[in-house]
């Protein structure tokens, strides 16, 4: 009872987040550690769910990129309300995550060359795919065709946002609208789908890449595993919806380690250019 009921202000605080466990292994994980080896754990391999800043840092030479279109916020065309009202939840997590919406865009070098990345935040009301989402996948293709720039897109969602309905499901067919004018510029798109990726994303642009690719282990899927058996009647085989199953069956090109992940993807970036 006194864990429960003890006040927040009295709680001890952890030394600032300095260590971490390993949800596979459940092994301690220092900080500084999992930076350097780039939020994989070094002991069984896992890798931890990461968000833009992160994925940013990791990728871009240096950390030294732009951010694109990083003021574009939701509206509430349906003045939805479940639990709290959408505006409220939605001031709500721009406080507690620092971010506008559940994805970012910036543009910067990977290994010298150009390259535009749009990465999705989970943390932000389950990395959901609503409006500025879709827009601001959108605008960075927009800026990919403008400038010649190639155009990396992580996926890391759980599906389209329920709180905008049709409004979602529209980003659907924009952005894919988007890649086939980007593909007529040819103009090479990466999709790197992270764990977990599922529902209209994967149905979208998660699976449109010139190349998709996939972090191991990630969850990629469309519905959730319980509504497929109750549809088909059968029992799920094992390692459904992992990216290696993904892989074997002809959905995914490849599975990327994340330590090699920007070694890797900058080499596709330089064969495609030339
Ligand atoms: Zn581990």
């Amino acid at each position: 009872m006194k864990g429960i009921i003890t006040t927040t202000e009295e709680k001890k605080e952890a030394p600032d987040g300095i260590w971490n466990k390993c949800p596979n292994c459940k092994k301690p994980l220092h900080y500084s550690e999992q930076v350097e080896n780039q939020y994989v754990c070094h002991y069984c391999g896992y890798h931890l769910r990461i968000g833009s800043k992160e994925y940013f840092a990791v990728l871009f030479d240096n950390n030294e990129f732009t951010e694109l279109f990083p003021d574009l916020t939701s509206g509430d065309p349906l003045h939805f309300e479940d639990t709290k009202k959408y505006t409220d939840r939605l001031t709500e997590t721009q406080f507690k995550t620092g971010l506008k919406d559940a994805i970012r865009a910036g543009v910067g070098k990977i290994d010298g060359q150009d390259l535009v990345i749009a990465c999705m935040d989970f943390n932000f009301i389950g990395g959901s795919m609503g409006s500025v989402v879709g827009e601001k996948i959108a605008r960075s293709i927009d800026y990919c065709i403008a400038n010649k720039v190639p155009f990396l897109m992580i996926s890391k969602s759980g599906g389209a946002r329920m709180m905008e309905a049709a409004f979602s499901l529209m980003q659907m067919a924009k952005t894919s609208a988007k890649l086939a004018l980007l593909s007529q510029a040819k103009i090479p798109y990466i999709s790197l789908l992270t764990d977990p990726t599922t529902g209209g994303v994967t149905a979208s642009y998660a699976m449109l890449g010139d190349i998709n690719i996939a972090e191991p282990g990630a969850l990629i899927g469309f519905a959730g595993p319980r509504v497929i058996k109750e549809t088909i009647k059968k029992d799920l085989p094992k390692g459904f919806q992992t990216a290696e199953f993904v892989q074997e069956h002809g959905f995914l090109d490849f599975i990327v380690d994340r330590r090699e992940m920007k070694e890797k993807l900058a080499s596709f970036i330089k064969m495609m250019a030339n």
